[in-house]
């Protein structure tokens, strides 16, 4: 895999070992413009890489230290989700500027960068995440339109529930799942982390509340994630 070094002056000491690896999307109107951030040193933001929309991939930090691309964020309670992960920005819009279908060429580099970080530095599957599942309430990307069944055929991370079955469990038991998966979903302020399962596990439920299918489809899923954890 071909990449292109261009670093960013916005990154420290990890501290930490990696273990996990976290997707973006930029979120802005070009890819140029998403890059001349990550490197602006008034900002204080920065991701490992940047792969943009035709497979290009950018270097911005070293492996080795940690990137400022999380921000405030949580996964099963550990909330040093800088230093222990790698921060991959991909190239799209995003839901403020035209949220589209990531395309073919992106989505193998993304597919190969991912394989390469996770065999190397052997993370497991469970712990290739999006951004809004370490900040639901914060964030969206790389949203509903990200092909994670593609990431997953190759074993790089847990399959999206397929959408076939419809389970009738109790608000309690639903609500225990989406924690147990890894979400910070307090019981009275769960919404934001049910909506961002939603798009990483049953995109064809968002926004349905804990209806059958994403009942089943978060029974699915804390399943999955003991299997691989
Ligand atoms: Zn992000």
């Amino acid at each position: 895999m071909k990449i292109i070094d261009t670093p960013s002056p916005n990154f420290d000491d990890r501290g930490r070992a990696i273990d996990m690896i976290v997707l973006h999307y930029t979120g802005m109107t070009s890819g140029k413009a998403a890059l001349d951030r990550l490197r602006d040193e008034e900002t204080n933001v920065s991701a490992h890489y940047l792969v943009e929309e035709n497979g290009d991939v950018y270097r911005l930090v070293d492996e080795g230290n940690r990137a400022w691309h999380a921000g405030l964020s949580s996964w099963q309670g550990d909330t040093e989700t800088n230093a222990r992960s790698i921060g991959i920005e991909i190239v799209n819009p995003g839901h403020e500027f035209g949220y589209r279908d990531f395309p073919e060429a992106q989505v193998g580099a993304v597919i190969d960068l991912v394989a390469d970080i996770r065999i190397r530095r052997e993370i497991s599957p469970a712990l290739v995440l999006g951004h809004s599942d370490v900040a639901p309430r914060r964030k969206e990307d790389p949203g509903e339109k990200f092909p994670w069944g593609l990431l997953a055929a190759n074993g790089h991370c847990i399959t999206p529930f397929n959408g076939e079955g419809n389970a009738n469990i109790s608000y309690e038991d639903a609500l225990a799942a989406l924690s147990d998966i890894g979400y910070d979903a307090p019981a009275g302020d769960h919404a934001a982390a049910l909506l961002a399962f939603q798009r990483r596990f049953s995109p064809q439920a968002l926004g349905q509340g804990f209806n059958g299918v994403t009942k089943a489809a978060l029974i699915y899923a804390r399943d999955a994630k003991a299997l691989v954890a």
